[in-house]
Formats: C-alpha cells, structure tokens, sequence
C-alpha cells in the first residue's frame, strides 16, 4: 500500500482517471509499481530491488536520485523556481554557455524546451524559416516524439493515429500572427526514407555479420566498399526526386535509431552513411538535424561511449542538434543547439518559452554535465557497454533466437529472431515470456522495434560490471527457460 492506496485501488485509478493510453503501454503483464530509485535501482511498493537497465528509456543519465544532482536541485527549489524570459538570471546563461561548451563549432546557440517533442517542434519550424524550403526526411521506424508536427516525421506506425482526410492525410491550420503567415500542419506526409538496417533490411545482413570486426555490429566495417551503404544512399536519393521541387529544408536522423534500440531498436548505419546522407542534403538546400532526444533523448551525454554525442561517431557536424530525456537526469527538459546564422533566421519572429531554461531545470542540467564529467560516466558506457555487448553476442551465438546484438556504449539493442536463418521476428507473446521472467528474476529492460521484437538495454551510467554480470545471468536464464519450453 502506498499513502494508503492498494495496487488494486492504484489500477482501478488508472483505467478511469488516467490516459487511457498508458493502460496500452503498461509493459508488464503484471505491473511494476515503482516507489523509489537510488542510482542504478528501482524498488517498488514492496519493497522488492530491481535493477533498472531501461532507467527510464535513457532518461535517467546518471542514476536515480543522484545525490549531487538533487542536492542542486534542493538548493534552486529554496531560492528561485521560475522566472520568465524577461528577467536576466544567473542559471539560464551558466547552463546554456556550459552546454555549448560540448559543441563543436558553429553549433553555440543554446534554446531551452520541456521536453523532446518541443525541441523537435521548434527545430522543424527553424529549418522551414531558414531555408525556405518544406519537405523533411526521416528515417522509416523513426520516433521524434507525440505533437502534431513531430508526429509527421515520425514514421512507426505504431504512434500514429489512423484519421484522414480527403487529401489522404490530417491537416491542422493555425494562424500565425507572428510570421504572418497562415501555417499548414501536416501530420502524415513528411517524406521517410529506408533506415539503413543491416539487420532487418534487405542490404548488408550476413556479409556484415561474418567480418570478423562485427562480432558487436558497430558497423566499423573494414571492408572498404560498403555495398549496403550504396544502396541505402540511393534510396535516399530516390526520396529527394519526389520531394517538390527536389528542394528539402532538413533531414532529421537519429544518430542510433531508436525505433529499432530504441523506440526503433537501436539501429546502427553503415559506416559514412550519414555523412553522405549530410552532404547530398546539403547540395539540395537543406540543414541536417541530429535527433540526440532518442536517443540524447537517447544518444547524447556520453551514453555511446567512445563520443560524447551520437553524431560524433558519424564523424559529421549537424547544423542543429535536438536532446531531451538525460539532459535533466529525469527532470523535464529539451533543448536545441544550432548555429548564429540559423539562429539570426529564427529570430525576424518573435519566440519565448515560459517553462524552457527555467532556474531549477538549468542547475539541474548544469550539475548533470558536472556529474557526468565528475562519475567518468562515459567511460563507464564504454567499458561496461563493450563488455556487455561482447558478452551478449556469445548468447547470440548460444541460443537461435538471439539474431542480432547491436548498440555503442550504453545504448544496446538485442533483436530476437523466432531462427537466425529466417529472421522473421519473435512473436509477442514470446518477447513477453522473456521480458516478464527478467523482471521477475529482478532485473528492467525495454522493448522496441518496429515488431516489437527488440530488447532495449540502456540502463544509468553509473552501473557496474557486478551488474552487468548479474542482469546476463538473468537473460541466459530466462531465454533458456523460455528455448525449453517451447
Ligand atoms: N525524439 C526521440 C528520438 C525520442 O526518443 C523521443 C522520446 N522517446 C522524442 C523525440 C520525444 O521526446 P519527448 O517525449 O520528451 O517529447
């Protein structure tokens, strides 16, 4: 019981006051009910320890409750919680020079948001404006988040709500007194092209699982030529002709979809994918977003590893930058960083924010960096997400449902497979059995992937490798009891 509430009581509250979406999502088929976290564990109203290697889909960078964060947070809720834009105030120019700080040139502007969604939002709009241009590409299986317009440049169906028009798509109009124009929000038709899977896709597969450097998918194939690469580009291209007319205003990539590992599954691309990908976009008028809010929202404050932000392991500079989840280690919060020039294009408008780069979201992100530097949390994500994938790919090999182990760092995707020759997905009710005898056994993870057929590791970093020892004991366990009963 909590506050006197039963889990019953607690259920019962759920299907008639809550969105009743939430009832979808609820993972388990026997809830958890959370109560408290402390770095790397959960424990519920029980009192029963989990150790979380969801934390939150990534949201929870450096631990639950991390002491130094909420010890900031503590001291910002005694002296300011909000002012607005018109004030000048310390933490908002602390936190947004900090942050640019881990940019590389020209990316220095720093806007704050609440969440991923309205990050996503205003780099959108920002695009249109500086380029004059509409169309914007994403990736099939890609997630950018829940409003309207991110909506649209979301491509898993899963997220999408199936009303039209007659045009074959949901228009929303809303007037625009600022930029004096009458916009058109589009929810279906922004324009996705293929997700360079080497997995799932019909390019790459086995050739790039039987280099010897692949053992972990790190797509830091040797072999020179990368045919899949190829072949995915000219999907791209084929996406530019039927943009109008061949002019595109942005090209937003997940720099690890997170549809696949993460929403999407933890997709990783061909080696230079994204830097082709950049130039072509660029040659047609467009700016390239990195959508780090997967991912940062998912990708982003070191979670990958050897870089501190996913794009850096693309070896490209986006022209803006989106993040949400781990910016505020849980606390709601978005931002977009982009360039001066971009930025001078926003600013012929008028553009505020009421909650974005509040004081008590600005020390709490800025204590995030210090952390972050201060726990080696990075190097944390390397050591103990190589470890975990190298040990990860042996049950790979192990267990014939296990068809691919993928990921950078502390973002890692093990896609399951009902046989390796087939690759048609696990079923549901399979990923089910599994997930529900992992938690069972004490230990959280996630789901993802376009079939749902992808376990999500992306636990705070701030685990151990004790940890990681114990939650692939729990996994060999659990895909062995579920191989013996089948
Ligand atoms: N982009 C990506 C890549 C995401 O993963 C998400 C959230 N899962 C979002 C955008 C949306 O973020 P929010 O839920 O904070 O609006």
């Amino acid at each position: 019981e909590y506050k006197g509430m039963s889990k019953e009581r607690m259920m019962e509250i759920r299907r008639q006051n809550c969105n009743p979406m939430i009832m979808k999502v609820t993972y388990y088929k026997k809830p958890v009910f959370i109560h408290q976290g402390y770095m790397q564990w959960l424990w519920d109203v029980d009192g029963r320890r989990y150790l979380d290697l969801f934390a939150g889909v990534a949201t929870v960078s450096v631990g639950h409750c991390h002491p130094r964060v909420t010890a900031a947070a503590e001291e910002q809720l005694k002296r300011l919680w909000h002012t607005t834009n018109i004030y000048v105030y310390p933490p908002l120019h602390e936190y947004c020079k900090k942050l640019a700080s881990y940019f590389p040139d020209p990316l220095k502007v720093v806007y704050l948001t609440n969440s991923g969604s309205e990050a996503n939002d205003l780099a959108m709009l920002m695009a249109r404006l500086h380029t004059g241009n509409f169309d914007i590409i994403t990736f099939r299986g890609s997630y950018h988040g829940g409003s309207p317009q991110t909506m649209g440049l979301t491509s898993n169906a899963a997220y999408k709500y199936p009303i039209a028009n007659g045009l074959g798509c949901t228009t929303l109009l809303s007037l625009s007194p600022v930029f004096g124009l009458i916009q058109l929000t589009l929810f279906l038709p922004d324009k996705q092209t293929m997700c360079p899977d080497v997995f799932r896709g019909p390019w790459g597969g086995s050739h790039c699982r039987d280099s010897p450097v692949q053992t972990i998918r790190d797509c830091s194939c040797a072999q020179g030529q990368c045919m899949a690469n190829e072949q995915y580009i000219g999907q791209l291209k084929e996406t530019f002709a039927t943009s109008v007319p061949s002019r595109i205003a942005a090209f937003f990539g997940e720099p690890i979809q997170v549809p696949y590992s993460g929403v999407g599954g933890a997709v990783q691309y061909p080696k230079n994918y994204l830097k082709e990908a950049y130039k072509l976009v660029r040659e047609r008028g467009g700016v390239c977003i990195a959508d780090e809010a997967s991912r940062p929202v998912q990708t982003g404050f070191g979670r990958t590893g050897s870089h501190f932000w996913g794009f850096q392991g693309h070896d490209v500079i986006p022209d803006m930058v989106t993040m949400a989840k781990g910016i505020g280690n849980g606390f709601p919060m978005g931002a977009v960083v982009t360039t001066p020039e971009i930025a001078a294009s926003f600013a012929k408008g008028v553009h505020f924010n009421t909650f974005g780069g509040n004081p008590v979201a600005c020390v709490i992100a800025s204590s995030v960096l210090d952390t972050i530097k201060e726990d080696g949390a990075q190097q944390i994500s390397l050591d103990v997400g190589t470890y975990l994938m190298t040990e990860l790919a042996k049950l790979r090999d192990k267990y014939e449902i296990i068809g691919d182990v993928r990921g950078k760092g502390l973002q890692i995707g093990v896609e399951m497979v009902k046989d390796k020759a087939s690759r048609v997905p696990l079923p549901p009710e399979a990923m089910s059995e599994i997930f529900e005898d992992v938690k069972d056994m004490g230990v959280l993870i996630g789901k993802g992937g376009v079939y749902g057929q992808t376990f999500r590791i992306k636990p705070p970093m701030c685990i151990t490798m004790e940890d990681a020892d114990f939650f692939l004991a729990v996994f060999d366990k659990s895909v062995c009891n579920y191989m013996e009963k089948r």
